[in-house]
């Protein structure tokens, strides 16, 4: 890219505050919006705009990259009189990172279409320290011109990028990806509980599993301290999981396919999400296995 773009980033939360930092670090100018003001303090201190609405950011930017939680959020930033959409004028590029669902993401490129507007579907795989170490993969829909366009954006924020396919191609690989990482969260706490059941030390399946070099999964290592220790700060939040499993099964149904792991996976994330765990790490799903054998 000739003239590097001015990025507007929004969303700073886990994932959006570590890329908009990598990409300021990289040297892209950047300029941010976060519906809680708060977390643009940071920004502000190491010299990027902070713009007071996503419309007064989308003026001052000519790219706009959002990292929110779910469609409600997306609309919350892109729509209304003080949305995005509102102050764009073509020509301008909107990529979005965050996790929405197909049909969302189809209406959008249609939208941005109609605006004149080049739209990237470019969610992720990776979690917060892939974030912070811009070591993501990003699940690229779009134009793939468009894509290769914005290859240097995408670099600062990632180790690669896997091209899907036109948009919402992005966002159906996503949720694939988002499927193994519930089954296997799943598992692992599954196995945890039964561990502890039959009295033996949780810890035993993580060194059996580490010893095995065909299971040694690095996503296991990085759930493993929850595990153990039983604390679920978080990396990944439940409440988004439950988003895209809900996503998952919603596909399916259109295409008559049954997902019936899948099913059951999301059961217990809206089980844990009832029991108040929404804000915590995916992982919390072990209390909803343990506490009941813990209180028996
Ligand atoms: P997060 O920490 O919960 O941050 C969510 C962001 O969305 C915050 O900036 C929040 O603003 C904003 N937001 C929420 N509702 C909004 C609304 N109505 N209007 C405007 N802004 C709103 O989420 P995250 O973990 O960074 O994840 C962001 C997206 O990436 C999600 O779609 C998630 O599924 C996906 N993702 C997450 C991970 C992960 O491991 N965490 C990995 C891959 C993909 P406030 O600060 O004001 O709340």
């Amino acid at each position: 890219m000739s003239i590097p773009p001015r990025i507007g980033f929004i969303g700073l939360g886990i994932m959006g505050r570590a890329m908009a930092l990598n990409l300021f670090k990289a040297g892209f100018q950047v300029s941010v919006y976060n519906r809680t003001r708060q977390r643009t303090i940071e920004f502000a201190d190491i010299g990027c705009e902070v713009a007071s609405t996503p419309r007064a950011l989308a003026k001052q930017a000519d790219t706009i990259i959002t990292m929110v939680s779910d469609p409600a959020a997306m609309d919350g930033v892109l729509e209304g009189p003080e949305g995005v959409i509102s102050a764009f004028k073509g020509g301008n590029t909107l990529i979005n990172m965050s996790t929405l669902s197909p049909d969302y993401t189809a209406a959008l490129t249609k939208k941005c279409f109609i605006a004149g507007v080049n739209f990237l579907d470019c969610p992720v795989s990776g979690s917060k320290s892939a974030a912070e170490n811009a070591q993501l993969v990003i699940l690229a829909g779009g134009k793939k011109e468009i894509v290769d366009k914005f290859s240097s954006v995408l670099k600062a924020m990632s180790r690669a990028v896997v091209y899907a396919g036109p948009a919402p191609a992005g966002t159906a690989l996503k949720l694939c990806m988002n499927l193994i990482v519930a089954q296997l969260t799943t598992a692992l706490a599954e196995s945890a509980a039964l561990a502890q059941a039959q009295g033996i030390a949780p810890g035993l399946v993580f060194e059996a599993l580490a010893l095995n070099p065909t299971l040694n999964c690095g996503y296991f290592n990085l759930k493993k301290e929850n595990i153990l220790k039983q604390e679920f700060p978080p990396a990944f939040p439940l409440k988004h999981m439950l988003k895209d499993a809900r996503f998952m099964l919603a596909e399916a149904a259109k295409k008559n396919l049954s997902l019936p792991v899948t099913k059951a996976v999301e059961s217990l994330l809206e089980k844990s999400y009832n029991s108040g765990y929404g804000e915590k790490d995916l992982s919390v799903v072990l209390r909803n296995l343990t506490e009941p054998l813990s209180r028996g």
